[in-house]
């Protein structure tokens, strides 16, 4: 069984202007899609204050402030390093490109890699 709860449990206040309010299947769906939502909605910051500053025990699972459960869990377990998707390197999470500016979760795929494949799609190499 997946670890879902109901999120509205632990919602705060301002919650209710976020634009995942009554979307489980999208938080809970794709996380592309997900973040998405996330990086249009005007409380992020307070949100991953908020789902940051919980015991991850009360963690609802799904997409929360454009982190996976996994990367949350990562960043309550202080992970400073990960291996890149592609080149398979462990790497300080420095050495990995955040989403958005402003939003704490990293690409899985290290910068050279990132930049690589982006030269690769724009078909300059
Ligand atoms: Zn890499």
């Amino acid at each position: 069984m997946p670890r879902v709860k109901a999120p509205l449990d632990y919602l705060p206040k301002w919650q209710g202007v976020g634009p995942c309010v009554g979307q489980p299947n999208i938080m809970y769906g794709s996380p592309g899609r997900a973040r998405a939502t996330c990086y249009s909605c005007p409380v992020l910051d307070d949100c991953c204050e908020w789902i940051l500053s919980l015991p991850f025990s009360a963690d609802p699972g799904g997409v929360i402030a454009a982190m996976t459960l996994e990367e949350r869990e990562a960043i309550h377990q202080n992970v400073t390093t990960r291996t890149c998707r592609t080149c398979g390197e462990p790497k300080p999470l420095t050495a990995f490109s955040k989403w958005k500016p402003h939003a704490p979760s990293r690409r899985p795929d290290c910068k050279p890699c990132d930049k690589h494949r982006r030269n690769t799609m724009r078909g300059t190499e």
